[in-house]
């Protein structure tokens, strides 16, 4: 199967809601200015994603082969135990959205630009979800990022054979991979998306304390049971 490319995603970007987790008072100096950036970013933004429809093609003790690449990860393989059609993918608020330029040293709009990046992101991403979901008649879906949770759960290295999965990622929707493995633009995201009757959110197999974006609770029970054979330490 080719990789698909959603480039036309539509978005209206929420700014009310955006004003109020940024703790702007209404009818402020500074609601109205950013308010201004908001309404530039809704005209200049131009989110995307890609995926790929990929059949598991072998199961090993501690990963799974998508078409020639094989993923290792524990629990990518025992998330995976029933699933045969999955959907690599990777979503971004994309490139355009840097034409907004904020001034350096005005650190209150960059602040302000990273939060609505990071909504468009969340745009991009619950397109491609509702996409797949529809377009496949997946029903319920969960999915596992490279890097996500503690480092053995699925090392942040195997962005590497996510992307050559997935084709020429820079060159269709502009996300790059760093030496470091991370992605440019910063708020992009990859992984593997997979039907599912269980919920599942990386968060649960991550140890880190005090994290502001954490999903759902440590859950051990789910940690012994797809890792416990790994160690603490890999
Ligand atoms: S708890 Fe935080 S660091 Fe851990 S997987 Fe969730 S978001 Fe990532």
């Amino acid at each position: 199967m080719k990789t698909i490319v959603l480039d036309e995603i539509p978005f209206a970007l929420d700014i009310d809601d955006l004003q109020g987790r940024l703790h702007l008072a209404y009818n402020s100096d500074s609601a109205r200015e950013f308010r201004e950036l908001a309404d530039e970013a809704q005209h200049l933004a131009r989110p995307k994603a890609l995926f790929r429809e990929c059949y598991i093609e072998y199961r090993g003790v501690d990963g799974v082969t998508l078409g020639t690449v094989t993923f290792r990860s524990p629990a990518l393989r025992a998330h995976l135990d029933q699933v045969e059609r999955v959907f690599p993918y990777v979503a971004t608020c994309g490139r355009e959205i840097d034409n907004l330029v904020v001034p350096a040293g005005d650190f209150l709009r960059q602040y302000w630009l990273d939060a609505i990046k990071a909504a468009l992101l969340e745009c991009s991403r619950s397109y491609l979800r509702t996409h797949l979901e529809v377009t496949y008649a997946l029903g319920k879906t969960s999915s596992m990022h490279p890097g996500s949770g503690d480092a053995i759960v699925w090392p942040i290295e195997q962005q590497s054979q996510l992307f050559s999965l997935l084709g020429d990622v820079e060159g269709q929707i502009g996300v790059t991979l760093t030496g470091s493995f991370l992605m440019i633009p910063i708020k992009s995201i990859s992984g593997i998306l997979f039907p599912t009757e269980t919920s599942f959110q990386s968060c649960q197999l991550c140890h880190r304390e005090d994290c502001p974006s954490r999903k759902a609770q440590f859950d051990e029970h789910l940690w012994q049971s797809v890792l416990g054979a790994a160690g603490p330490d890999g």
